[in-house]
Parts: C-alpha cells; sequence; structure tokens
C-alpha cells in the first residue's frame, strides 16, 4: 500500500472533485433483501459538472495535459456521453478550451447531457459517422489545424479507459480503504460497471496493489467476457508500467467479470435494468441510469438473492445523472 500510494504521487494530477465520496448503507435494500451490510460509494457525487467516475480519471487525464503544456482538451463520444460534459466541466474550472467531438448527429432538441454541453457552451462537433475510425479522423484534422495556428492540443483517447486514465480508479482503491478503516467500515466485495474497462482495470489493479482488501466483481454492461477481459488487461498493463509497479503473485484471485446482466450490450436496457431505474430511486432516493449504472445493481441485487456474495458488499455508483434525462 505505502509503495502505491508514493508511485502515485509522482503521476503528475489536478484536483477536480469533492473526495473521498460518501460511503453509505442502503437500509431500505438491507431490510428488502434480508442482507445485512450493503453499501453504496457515490461516485455519482463527485463534484464536478453532473458527477460521475470520469471525474476521477480526468484528475489524471487533464494533469498530464497540463504537464504538457497543453491548451485545448479534445474529448470524443456519443452525443449523451458523460464523459463529454464532465470533461467540458472541468475544462472550464481549468481554464482550458474543450472542443467536443460527437459520433452522432445534433439533436433538433437538446436533451440530458446535450443541455449540459450548450450550458458550458461548449464547441461541439458532430461526426455522422458509423464506427470510432471515421471519428478519430476527424479529431487527427482537428488536431493539425490547431497545432497550425499554435495550439497544444491534448486528445482523450477511447473514452479515457486508457492507462493514465484508469489511475483514477488505483487512487480510488487507496481512497475506500482509508475511508473504510476511518468509518469502520468492512467491505468484502464492491461490484463495478464494465465498459470499455477502464474504471474497472483501475480498481482490479489498485486493489492487487493494495494486497486484495476487496473483491472486485466487473458486471459487463456492454461486451462479452473475453473482449471485457482483453481490454482490461491491456489497460492495467499499461497503468502498472506508468505507475512503475509489477503485478502481484495471487493477483487473480481479487476479481471476476461476470457478463450475465448485459443484455444486448451497451445502451440496451434488460427488462431488470429498466425497472431498476424506478425501483431503486423510490426505495433509496438516489437515481441510476439504464446504461451503466441500473446493470451493475441488477446483478448485485441477483447476486445476494442467490446467496453468491458473503460478507458485506458495495455498490459503485459510477454516475450518469446528465444521461438519464434523454432516456425516457
Ligand atoms: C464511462 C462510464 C462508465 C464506464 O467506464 P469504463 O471505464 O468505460 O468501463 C460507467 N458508468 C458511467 C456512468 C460512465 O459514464
Amino acid at each position: 500500500m505505502k509503495e502505491l500510494i508514493q508511485a502515485l504521487k509522482k503521476i503528475p494530477r489536478v484536483d477536480l472533485g469533492a473526495f473521498p465520496t460518501p460511503l453509505q448503507p442502503l437500509k431500505n435494500m438491507e431490510r428488502d433483501l434480508a442482507f445485512k451490510n450493503i453499501y453504496i460509494k457515490r461516485d455519482d457525487l463527485t463534484g464536478v459538472g453532473p458527477g460521475g467516475n470520469k471525474a476521477r480519471t480526468l484528475e489524471f487525464l487533464l494533469g498530464e495535459a497540463i504537464a504538457g503544456k497543453s491548451d485545448v482538451l479534445i474529448v470524443s463520444g456519443p452525443v449523451q456521453s458523460n464523459l463529454c460534459s464532465i470533461a467540458a466541466a472541468a475544462c472550464a474550472k481549468l481554464n482550458l478550451t474543450c472542443i467536443i467531438v460527437h459520433n452522432g448527429k445534433e439533436e433538433e432538441k437538446a436533451v440530458g447531457n446535450q443541455i449540459l454541453n450548450r450550458l458550458l457552451n461548449a464547441e461541439m462537433h458532430f461526426v455522422d459517422c458509423e464506427g470510432m475510425p471515421a471519428r478519430d479522423q476527424y479529431v487527427q484534422g482537428l488536431v493539425a489545424k490547431l497545432e497550425e495556428n499554435g495550439h497544444t492540443p491534448y486528445i482523450v483517447k477511447n473514452g479515457s479507459a486508457t492507462g493514465v486514465g484508469s489511475l483514477g480508479y488505483v487512487s480510488a482503491i487507496v481512497e475506500l480503504v482509508k475511508q473504510c478503516k476511518q468509518e469502520s467500515i468492512s467491505l468484502g466485495t464492491l461490484f463495478a460497471p464494465g465498459g470499455y474497462g477502464g474504471v474497472s482495470a483501475g480498481l482490479i489493479l489498485g486493489n492487487a496493489l493494495a494486497g486484495n482488501p476487496f473483491h472486485i466483481a466487473v458486471m459487463s454492461v456492454e461486451d462479452t467476457h473475453s473482449e471485457l477481459h482483453a481490454n482490461i488487461m491491456n489497460i492495467i498493463n499499461e497503468a502498472k508500467t506508468l505507475l512503475g509497479l509489477s503485478l502481484p503473485k495471487n493477483f487473480e484471485d481479487g476479481w471476476h467479470i461476470c457478463d450475465d446482466y448485459r443484455g444486448e450490450g451497451w445502451a440496451y436496457n434488460t427488462v431488470e435494468s429498466e425497472k431498476m431505474v424506478h425501483s431503486f430511486v423510490q426505495k433509496e432516493g438516489i437515481f441510476i441510469e439504464n446504461i451503466y449504472t441500473s446493470k451493475v445493481l441488477v446483478g448485485m441485487e441477483d447476486y445476494i438473492k442467490n446467496g453468491k456474495v458473503t460478507g458485506n458488499v458495495c455498490y459503485l455508483h459510477t454516475g450518469g445523472f446528465g444521461s438519464l434525462f434523454s432516456q425516457f
């Protein structure tokens, strides 16, 4: 753990959010499932823009950008990308220009994160294309133009699921270990989403380097087990090189992936996930959304009901509040 904290200190980072995020009991869920000690880690309340996991990620990405004297951030994603809105808010705070490249058409009437982007007055480009290569090519064109005009752009790649970005969740493990100690809470399994795998890679690596204080249960919301596993391992390999640390021997013991709850994949609701968006806020007063956060909760509830977890459990709420308003 000490070694991990030292290694993290050497990496450029900016102060963006409100940390530690709260760790709270889910009392009504405990009662309904007759299961003791269910917690929620409120990374929906990270304190920048609409909140969410990308604030942790951006502390390291923007740290790298500023260390490299960049003055413009280029971030890309679908029209309802949570990353793009949080990045625009973070750039406002740090006096950087933010350019958003969306793969998708501009909506006639803005909803969800599009409203936030307009309020932020972020420069938005819409590339109506199929797949990432065309979008990335567009970004390359933008970079060339900006450089011609004397700017130093920094590109956020792969939806922030990179080695550098994942350090936000390596560091979240350090935060959670400390918080558990201070608040006398012991946690067994931490349930987290797997999209591209940036969040989960960081959690898994941080947990392993901290000596496996938790078990990380990654609920895929997008890809199959083997696809997500490959993505996670690539990101972990990048991140451990950045930290200058190697994977401990018992690395494999601290985590697993489950792809049972993803349905047809990213942004396809399942019957259960759609129900959960309603039932969870009605039970606990905490909003979740369809694409990421709901499927993780469906998985966690199913694990609890079927006796697949022992010990205390914790749900990592990764946010997505902005996109919720485009989903209904
Ligand atoms: C981006 C995002 C995630 C997933 O992160 P990955 O690093 O791509 O796995 C999870 N939840 C929310 C709300 C997000 O916006």
